[in-house]
């Protein structure tokens, strides 16, 4: 499986290294954050919904494969889709547990790949912030209660946002900077190391949210050097 997902172009091992060095360094430091990649959607075997690479399967193998101390991962999918690709891949793998929240009615609709979902929350059309919210920090929490891995691989799509006609769910900017910041809470207050990555998000709007968010992470220092 692990030489499957290496690709042979130079483009392509330049996402997958950025992904894999990313873990590395949030195993090393605590925390990390590739701005890009989650291409949840790709499968080892196969690409779709605008993913070419499984980078969040091959990140978490390279842990698992190359990385001392690394056995149990949990993948936190809180892009607005089903997180299809990384669920089929690890469908048979119990060192990985998966907690994906996504709008049930858009794509991709992956029943067989739902089976691999630890803890899954379906979301109608039209979501708002405080229903949203809840339902992830209850989900989390009983999460982390249930299971201590040993990273954690938040996809932090941010098609969640109002108005984005791929994901069809209505959080506002600040919903998307809580969001972020409840996930990197739970992750360093029981210590352990978070690797975030940006996945979807389809409107020009999100890139100034995502660089609000990521500066609230830092004022709240939750992304500095120190251990909390
Ligand atoms: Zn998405």
């Amino acid at each position: 499986m692990f030489d499957k997902i290496l690709c042979p172009t130079s483009q392509q091992q330049t996402f997958q290294n950025n992904l894999t060095k990313a873990g590395k360094l949030a195993i090393d430091r605590g925390w990390a954050i590739n701005v890009g990649g989650g291409f949840h959607h790709c499968s080892s075997e196969q690409g779709g919904g605008f993913c070419a690479y499984a980078d969040i399967t091959l990140a978490i193998k390279f842990l698992f494969e190359r990385v001392e101390g690394v056995s149990k991962a949990m993948i936190i999918d809180l892009d607005a889709h089903q997180g299809n690709g990384h669920e089929r891949d690890f469908m048979d793998d119990n060192r990985v547990y998966i907690m994906d929240v996504f709008n049930r009615y858009i794509y991709p609709g992956d029943g067989f790949a739902k089976r691999a979902i630890t803890w899954k929350i379906e979301l109608d059309w039209d979501t708002e912030d405080s229903e949203y919210l809840q339902k992830v920090e209850t989900q989390m929490s009983k999460a982390l209660q249930e299971v201590t891995p040993d990273i954690i691989v938040y996809n932090a799509g941010t098609d969640i946002l109002d108005g984005d006609q791929l994901g069809g769910l209505a959080i506002s900017p600040q919903g998307i900077i809580k969001r972020d910041q409840a996930v990197f809470q739970a992750a360093r207050k029981r210590k352990i190391p978070i690797l975030m990555v940006t996945s979807g998000g389809y409107q020009r709007s999100t890139a100034r949210i995502i660089a609000d968010s990521i500066l609230n992470l830092h004022q709240l220092q939750l992304i500095d050097q120190k251990v909390l």
